[in-house]
């Protein structure tokens, strides 16, 4: 006897950062009052000549919803047996779906019965969006574990800063493949100073002060204040902002002359930790990039310090734009920039303040307090780095 076999798509996204999955209500006339353990995922028999069942998935969430599946991978939720002995296979997909504007082929139905007519319905009536317990709810029995699994596979999420996700799983398929899961996090965005590069003025300054560093943390604090510097990192010229500086504060023109003349001087070493982290999410295919306040006018001679900049897949300054973080435009120009998503993309600062806006606009801001923390919060999001840094 041949089994019959269907093939589905569980369409997911994330809403403030909760996972909803999309789910079809059965139409014609046996369903209409039926609502909890009746909906299903879009899915249908699979065609003739053995069908491939993805292709089958595919074709039965547009039939069933009007929409092609949006673009990207697919997740392999593996299969599950219905009552009546049918054999469902499933594909996760992310993308989003306006329910008022899906729509359904029809079907074919006797009815009423018994008076020989043939009445037309649709075969979904109406498609809704659910958060994993009402979807549990709702969804017919059988097909609890494509929930489950997707959530075990993006990890149990909740709002941003909770999640609890462990690293990407492969899930089991009764077919005998196995698909390796995604990760709901797609991208790392690291800040610089103090993240991978250990800038500080007082690495010049305690060569020009020398041993008082009373004078030294007072022209920092009133003289080459860390606001005067936050306007060079926004895109002002160092020229301007040290002659205009020198006519305030005459008697320091030396050390504010430094400023520029020897800024080189303010780069220390890189943080290796945190470069390894870099270079192991490289290796990894998974995308990183700079968002940092930093000056244009250095950022040239930085890049040239610390050859791991150029390996990565995109860097914005705010010297670039002429505004810097915690300001939430360029958290949203980052974004624009490189075609991220708020909520699949990871940001590590040391700036609490920058963690919290970040955090605001929905995307994944991870404090920096040193390479290890992030190491594992890293891991405990899904992504593929090994437990300690390799060769410790
Ligand atoms: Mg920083």
């Amino acid at each position: 006897m041949r089994i019959p076999t269907s093939a589905g798509i569980l369409l997911y996204r994330f809403r403030d950062g909760r996972l909803e999955v999309l789910l079809g209500h059965p139409g014609g006339p046996f369903f209409g009052r039926k609502d909890l353990g009746n909906w299903s995922i879009p899915k249908g028999q699979r065609g003739p000549d053995n069908e491939d069942l993805e292709a089958t998935a595919r074709r039965e969430f547009q039939e069933e919803t009007g929409h092609p599946v949006p673009a990207g991978p697919l997740l392999d939720l593996g299969s599950i047996r219905q009552r009546g002995g049918k054999i469902v296979y499933a594909w996760a997909a992310e993308g989003d779906l306006d329910p008022a504007k899906a729509t359904s082929n029809m079907i074919e139905f006797p009815w009423p019965p018994f008076t020989g007519r043939v009445k037309r319905f649709p075969e979904i009536d109406r498609v809704g969006w659910f958060g994993p317990e009402d979807a549990r709810q709702r969804i017919k029995e059988a097909q609890i574990p494509f929930i489950e699994r997707l959530e075990t596979a993006l990890g149990r999420s909740g709002q941003p800063g909770a999640f609890e996700g462990g690293p990407a799983v492969r899930l089991p398929s009764s077919d005998g493949q196995r698909g390796l899961v995604a990760n709901r996090f797609k991208a790392v965005a690291f800040d610089i100073g103090g993240v991978l590069i250990d800038w500080n003025p007082r690495h010049l300054y305690r060569k020009i002060f020398g041993p008082d560093e009373v004078a030294m943390e007072r022209f920092l604090t009133e003289v080459c204040t860390p606001e005067w510097n936050a306007r060079l990192d926004a895109g002002r010229s160092f020229a301007d902002a040290v002659a205009e500086l020198i006519r305030e504060h005459p008697s320091q023109a030396d050390a504010i002359e430094a400023y520029r003349s020897r800024w080189d001087e303010m780069l220390g070493e890189a943080f290796e930790e945190t470069v390894g982290i870099l270079r192991e999410l490289r290796r990894a295919h998974v995308p990183v990039y700079a968002l940092s306040n930093w000056s244009a006018e250095t950022y040239a001679v930085t890049r040239s310090r610390f050859p791991f900049l150029d390996e990565l897949d995109g860097a914005l300054i705010s010297g670039d734009i002429g505004v810097g973080k915690p300001e939430p435009a360029i958290f949203r120009e980052f974004l624009d920039r490189f075609g991220l998503v708020a909520e699949s993309t990871v940001f590590i600062d040391d700036s609490s303040a920058n963690v919290a806006v970040a955090r605001s606009l929905g995307i994944e801001a991870i404090q920096f307090r040193s390479a290890g923390q992030v190491r594992r919060d890293l891991i405990s999001r899904g992504f593929p780095l090994a437990s300690h840094p390799p060769g410790s």
